[in-house]
């Protein structure tokens, strides 16, 4: 039977703008191209986990814009519960990136209806009964992360944090944490050690289990119980890496609910990651199971 994973967190429409050179202020120039894509670390993980074989849960808020319709539809059609996914008055969440010609960019983030997620609501706890793991992330209030953190451990869900965006973060929460899974900023930011050993050191004081992901240098990987461990990295062609985190992210809850251990699992995620790092975009690039058996 497929394992169970709850997503609690963010649901963003990502409007992208391609442009040679960003306006300076007060300045209109003429773009490239434009593309609107489903993001938020929550859908992306949620959207990870399903298409690498979990039954998914998605607890969060989208607005009751024309966005907020798509957002919802695009859930629905990778298979994920929304029966956790409030529609509110108002907007929904928003991305608005300028990418320049050089693939650089910059990106403001309208909260929306994720900034109305500051906590559980009964249903929510009856949702995440039953799930065997719990994936949450910094994109919605840190008072609704904090409850359902709680609640999962009251549970004995096996909870998942993504620490981004970075920022310090509280005792409360760290200690609902099982598994706590940045990238080498988050992880640098958090610690303020500026090597993924000590980084990991550090981290493993308060979380049992710490995964630090280190882009094309794979991941470092460590439990209290045990030596650190170096992911290598899966090589392919890399196109655009957006999202490559909650691909690593939902592949390895995936894995680890099944059953598998630490190595494996990390070796599956590798794979989920390198896969969506060869297509561009976020949630439009993570691997189904079948592409992740057959790589
Ligand atoms: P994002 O915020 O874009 O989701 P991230 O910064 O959270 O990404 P990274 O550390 O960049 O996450 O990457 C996560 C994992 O993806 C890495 O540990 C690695 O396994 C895989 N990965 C990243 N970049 C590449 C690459 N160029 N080629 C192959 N695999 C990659």
């Amino acid at each position: 039977m497929a394992p169970r994973i709850a997503v609690f967190g963010s649901v963003n429409m990502d409007l992208v703008a391609y442009v040679d050179t960003p306006p300076a202020r007060g300045e209109t120039v003429q773009g490239r191209q434009f593309s609107q894509v489903p993001g938020g670390k929550g859908a992306n993980q949620a959207i990870a986990a399903a298409r690498a074989g979990a039954d998914v849960v998605f607890l969060g808020a989208v607005g009751d814009d024309v966005f907020g319709s798509q957002l919802r539809a695009t859930l629905v059609d990778n298979g994920i519960d929304v029966s956790g996914l409030r529609t509110v008055g108002g907007a929904s969440g928003i991305a608005h990136i300028v990418v320049d010609r050089e693939g650089n960019n910059s990106i403001i983030v309208i909260p929306g209806a994720n900034g109305t997620v500051t906590g559980l609501r009964e249903n929510d706890t009856l949702l995440l009964d039953g799930a065997q793991a719990l994936l949450l992330q910094l994109e919605t209030p840190l008072s609704g992360v904090i409850a359902a953190a709680r609640a999962g451990r009251s549970l004995g869900v096996t909870t998942v944090l993504t620490p981004a965006p970075a920022q310090p973060l509280p005792q409360e929460l760290l200690e609902c944490v099982d598994v706590l899974l940045p990238n080498q900023y988050e992880a640098a930011t958090i610690t303020g050690e500026d090597t993924p050993e000590r980084a990991l050191a550090a981290l493993l004081e308060t979380v049992p289990e710490v995964i630090i992901t280190l882009g094309s240098r794979g991941a470092l990987y460590g439990a209290r119980d045990r030596e650190p461990l170096w992911v290598p990295v899966v090589q392919v062609e890399t196109v655009d890496t957006t999202g490559a985190g909650d691909t690593f992210c939902g592949a390895y809850a995936v894995a680890r609910t099944e059953g598998q251990d630490p190595e494996s699992a990390l070796r599956f995620a590798a794979k989920a990651a390198a896969l969506s790092v060869r297509i561009p975009g976020a949630s439009t690039s993570m691997p189904t199971r079948a592409e992740i058996d057959a790589f």
